[in-house]
């Protein structure tokens, strides 16, 4: 979001500017924007988390794989 009087760049979300201050407007287009990029950002920090989930499952799997793998060698 813009700021009108000092054209800062403020957050999407911000409702006053970071810089001057001044009161951002909040208008109905703003409001629907606002819904749906915080959906976005939900939606995208959901799959990250995922990817996060994932990765640590992987390596799990690769270290219990070369622990049974190391158990068998010895055997
Ligand atoms: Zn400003």
């Amino acid at each position: 979001m813009i700021c009108p009087k000092c054209h800062n760049e403020n957050r999407y979300d911000a409702l006053t500017c970071d810089f001057c201050m001044a009161k951002l407007p909040m208008t109905k287009e703003r409001i629907e924007e606002i819904k749906q990029k915080r959906k976005l950002e939900k939606k995208a920090k959901f799959s990250k988390s995922m990817t996060k989930l994932a990765g640590l499952l992987l390596g799990l799997f690769v270290i219990i794989g070369i622990i049974v793998v190391a158990y068998l060698v010895r055997k």
